[in-house]
Parts: structure tokens; sequence; C-alpha cells
């Protein structure tokens, strides 16, 4: 029997490449450093592994009559269109839940980085060379430490950001369609409207999925709510926020400061007026990025494309194979 032909977007590590490459004939994209040639590459495809965030459009999907499986190492898909994928009853998959810990981890530390100013220090000492003697009065940042934390889209990450929250003695606000009365049990936080979370909130972060909805969800009405001396946080995805309105927002003094993981478009273009700014923290999308949990969603996203292959159910699906059309 021949082999199903795979095509990997950005280099996964060896061990998981040899045991895809047991099944199938693998075509692995060599660098992260050119985009990969999906439209290009997808027409003779059986599965499709995307370790990035580059678009899979109808129209591509449209051009391979074989596919069968798309496996997105990471938990938000949606730069999958998996209505496409749904009407065609190609299985989709995603790797929810191993990262979560990692990614709450990270989002403290934006959060603490943008409150303590640690980057402005690390300037000041290490890039600059200025610190020659003690200054009790630089570089003063606010406390995170019982204040107020804003958790909009409370799932998984948001839940995983509450617990740890709790350890900083903050009171934590949460926003999401669904209210979960078993979580403000078990972690003491308090559901409340956007708008009123806006308000209230010191730290303001953002764990929405990327739809319809969300898109631009915090734009210029919604940051004019939040305190002047607030922090924004967004981990989920770039247009979660209007980066316009957010640059307008810092500029002005809107609110204090803010720390991304994300951006719009991603990568962010060298001349984006919030390259400017020094009230805010940029990091190159590195929220699951450890060596433990980036392993771990690799052969979580290498289960689910053999799977999907094979027409077996997915252990992580987002769209189980042969679904209806
Ligand atoms: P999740 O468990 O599905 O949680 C998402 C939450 O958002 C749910 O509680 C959902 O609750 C809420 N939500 C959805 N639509 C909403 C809306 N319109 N308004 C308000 N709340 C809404 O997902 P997760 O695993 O926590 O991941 C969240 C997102 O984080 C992913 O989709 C991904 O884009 C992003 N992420 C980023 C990184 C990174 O490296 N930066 C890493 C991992 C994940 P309701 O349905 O009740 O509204």
């Amino acid at each position: 029997m021949s082999k199903f032909k795979v095509f990997i977007t950005r280099p996964v590590r060896e061990e998981i490449l040899t045991k895809i490459a047991e099944e199938c004939e693998v075509d692995m994209w060599h660098t992260s450093a050119i985009l990969p040639p999906i439209a290009e590459r997808i027409p003779p495809l059986d599965g499709l592994m995307t370790y990035g965030h580059e678009p899979v459009s109808p129209e591509m999907i449209a051009t391979a009559p074989n596919l069968k499986a798309i496996s997105v190492v990471g938990v938000g898909y949606d730069h999958v269109h998996v209505e496409a994928c749904r009407e065609r009853g190609i299985a989709v998959g995603h790797t929810p839940g191993v990262l979560s810990d990692t990614t709450a981890d990270m989002t403290m530390a934006l959060l603490l980085a943008a409150a303590r100013n640690i980057v402005p220090a690390y300037n000041h000492v290490q890039v600059d060379k200025q610190w020659h003697y003690y200054d009790p009065n630089i570089l003063w940042g606010t406390d995170v430490h019982h204040s107020t934390l804003g958790i909009v889209g409370m799932g998984r990450i948001g839940h995983a950001v509450a617990k740890r929250a709790r350890a900083f003695d903050m009171r934590v606000l949460y926003y999401k369609r669904e209210r979960r009365p078993d979580w403000e049990q078990e972690l003491g936080v308090e559901y409340v409207t956007l708008e009123n979370l806006l308000e209230a909130s010191d730290f303001v972060t953002l764990h929405v999925p990327l739809t319809e909805e969300t898109t631009h969800l915090i734009s210029t009405a919604e940051l004019a709510l939040m305190k002047k001396t607030a922090i924004l946080v967004n981990i989920a995805r770039g247009p979660v926020v209007d980066h316009y309105a957010l640059y307008e927002a810092l500029k002005q003094g809107q609110i204090a400061g803010a720390a991304v993981d994300v951006t719009e478009p991603e990568p962010i273009n060298t001349d984006h007026p919030l390259l400017d700014l020094e009230n805010v923290i940029i990091a190159p999308h590195l929220g699951s990025a450890t060596v433990q949990t980036r392993m771990k969603m690799m052969t979580m996203a290498m289960e689910n494309l053999l799977a999907g292959l094979k027409g077996e159910q997915l252990p992580y699906g987002v769209l189980q194979p042969n679904f209806p059309q």
C-alpha cells in the first residue's frame, strides 16, 4: 500500500518526524524564516500538519481532493477554514489543555514584566549600562498583589491564570458568554459584564479564541472604559485587539501599558507605530514555547494526524473524520 502524502509546514523534532515517516511520505518545510508554500504543496496531499498560523483557505482545500486530515500544532485553529473542512469531511485536530499552564505562566510573566518595569530595567543596566549608583526614585512600578485582574474569555487558559492570580491575592473578575458557578466556587472569581470588567480591573488579560465575534473585541470604546493606570495583556490572538486603537490609547495615556504576545498582523510590521512606544512589551508569540510543552504539542498533533489519515477518531479533535456532509 502506498504511503499517505503529508506536508508539515515548519521543522518538527526529529523523533516526531521519524514516527510520522513510518506511515507517511513526508514533505517538511525546512525553515521558519520563509513562509511555507502551503497553496503550492497542498493539491496531492492526504494530510497537512500546520505548525504556524498561515491561513488554510477554502480555495486551497478545494485543490486537494484526497485531503483527509489537518492537524494543528496549537489550540487555536482560527487560521484553518473549519467550515470548508466540515463540508468535505476532513478531520481537524488541535492540542488543547496541554499548553494551558505554560500559556498561563507566560501571561503572568508579561503582566509582571509590564507592572514592574522589567524591560526598562534590563535596558538601563545591560543595554545602556547606566546603573552607576542605587537610585531609589527610578522605575517605580505598580503592585500586582491585591490588585484586580479581569479575565476576558475564561476557558482552559483563563482558569489557569485565575489560579495563579489567587496566589498573588488578586481579586479576579471574569467575563465569558456562559457563566461558570463551579469556578466561582472553586476560585472565588466573580462574573461580570465586559464593561464592568474593563472599568474595575487594574490588569485585563485576554483569552478568547479568534472568531468573528471576538475580532476587535477591544477597540476604542472598550479601551476608554479602562482605568488610566490599567495594563492590558493580550496572549489570545492579535486581531482580538484593534491595534490602532491600542496605539492611540497608549500614546494618549488612556491606559498605562500593554504587554502582548500576539499582534495584528503577525509578525508586526517593523515600521508599526506601536514599536516606538515605551509602555508596550511585544513578545513574538511565545505563549506555549517551552521545551516540555512544545514536545507534548507535537506528539498530540502527530497522533491526530495519523488517526485522521486512517479515518479513525482523533484523540484531540475539532472535527472528526467523515463528519456528516
Ligand atoms: P478555551 O478553553 O476554548 O477558552 C476560550 C474561552 O473564551 C471560553 O471560556 C469561551 O467561553 C470564551 N469565549 C469564546 N467566545 C467568546 C466571546 N465571544 N466573548 C467572550 N468569551 C468568549 O480556549 P483556551 O485553550 O483557553 O485558549 C484560548 C485561546 O488562546 C486560543 O483559542 C488561542 O487562540 C489562544 N492561545 C494563544 C497562545 C499563545 O501562544 N499566545 C497559546 C495558546 C492559546 P464562552 O463560550 O462561555 O464564551
